[in-house]
């Protein structure tokens, strides 16, 4: 199958109203031109360096996602075009993107990272310190930055009850969240694995890298 068959045959399945990522790390300008003359605009990357040059190469049009850990240090390089940052996970954090959104004379869309999986490698706030980086006063002063939604990933395991538990689970924080804040209407959640379920339990958003652009290499799942 074709990039742009594979891209066409997710659309078609994908609710109307969940956006889809394409996330693009790894993949050429020409595999990602396909996507794109086959519609898509909204792509993903998880390395700044991979993002910045794609950026700067391909149409001005396409909307730069960042799903990836983002150091502090490297926010300046995506202050000026990046359209939301799907892996905050924590205040230093938030500041700094909020200094360079300044610098940009703009506002950065964030959404926080929430770990929900079993792997310890993995980032993101829990909801104690979710709540409790909302609730700072340094928060209240970030001016430049909008809080979206949340995001996360689940554990890499066949386990589809696991995964199922711990997608309900960031849905659970996420209806907290909207209590207090309800304006945000995002809830990335869902790979090429596991986004089907993610849409089951609350997805808005889902990140799909290889089932549209082909595997990237093996990861060993966790039984
Ligand atoms: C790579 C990646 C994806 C896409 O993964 P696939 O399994 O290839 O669909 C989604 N989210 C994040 C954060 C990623 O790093």
């Amino acid at each position: 199958m074709s990039i742009k068959n594979n891209l066409l045959k997710i659309l078609d399945d994908l609710p109307q109203d969940i956006s889809l990522i394409a996330v693009s790390k790894t993949k050429t300008k020409e595999e990602i031109m396909e996507a794109y003359e086959a519609g898509q605009r909204i792509f993903g990357e998880n390395k700044i360096q991979e993002m910045v040059l794609k950026w700067s190469e391909l149409p001005k049009d396409i909307e730069w996602h960042m799903v990836g850990h983002v150091q502090r240090n490297k926010v300046k390089y995506i202050g000026e075009f990046v359209s939301l940052i799907h892996s905050v996970d924590s205040l230093k954090l938030l500041k700094e993107i909020n200094k360079q959104a300044i610098k940009n004379n703009r506002r950065i869309n964030c959404l926080l990272q929430m770990h929900i999986a079993q792997e310890q490698t993995k980032f993101g706030l829990n909801e104690a310190e979710l709540f409790h980086l909302l609730d700072s006063e340094e928060f209240g002063n970030l001016k430049n930055v909008t809080i979206q939604g949340l995001m996360g990933m689940a554990t890499f395991t066949d386990d589809e009850e696991q995964i199922r538990k711990e997608f309900a689970y960031l849905n659970s924080i996420y209806l907290k969240l909207k209590n207090k804040m309800p304006e945000i209407n995002v809830l990335s959640m869902g790979m090429s694995g596991d986004y089907k379920i993610a849409i089951e339990e609350g997805s808005t958003m889902v990140r799909i890298g290889s089932s549209i652009f082909g595997v990237r290499n093996n990861q060993a799942k966790i039984k």
